[in-house]
């Protein structure tokens, strides 16, 4: 049986398992008036879900199943959802630095602006 919430005309706020036939109304366990279903509060298990950091989203043509609409719908939403949560909290953003060229000839070069450049072959003792 689901969870409701109720409301007395006393005003006590209670929770009531209930059938679904006979949910809309219950009496109060305080005053035994006939109480009114207020609506659901949203149930989020306890906690939110983060949703996945920047660098944990697909980061190439391929890893969005090729740009499949539904996939990339889902994508947007969870990103526009995680970008407002970090508004709130800054320190689940990571690392903002910007990311250099890190393919082919870049391939040895720092891979963030700010890292320390790689040590040049054969000058190490
Ligand atoms: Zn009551």
């Amino acid at each position: 049986m689901p969870l409701y919430d109720y409301c007395c005309p006393q005003g006590h706020l209670f929770e009531q398992l209930a059938a679904i036939a006979d949910r809309a109304q219950q009496a109060c366990p305080a005053c035994g008036q006939t109480s009114d279903k207020i609506p659901s509060r949203i149930s989020l298990g306890g906690q939110a879900n983060p949703g996945r950091p920047a660098d944990m989203m697909p980061q190439t043509w391929r890893g969005t199943y090729e740009g499949n609409p539904e996939y990339t719908g889902q994508l947007r939403r969870e990103w526009s959802k995680r970008r407002k949560l970090e508004e709130k909290h800054p320190e689940l953003r990571g690392d903002q630095r910007p990311v250099h060229a890190h393919e082919g000839r870049y391939h040895a070069k720092p891979l963030r602006a700010g890292d320390p450049l790689p040590t040049p072959r054969g000058t190490d003792t």
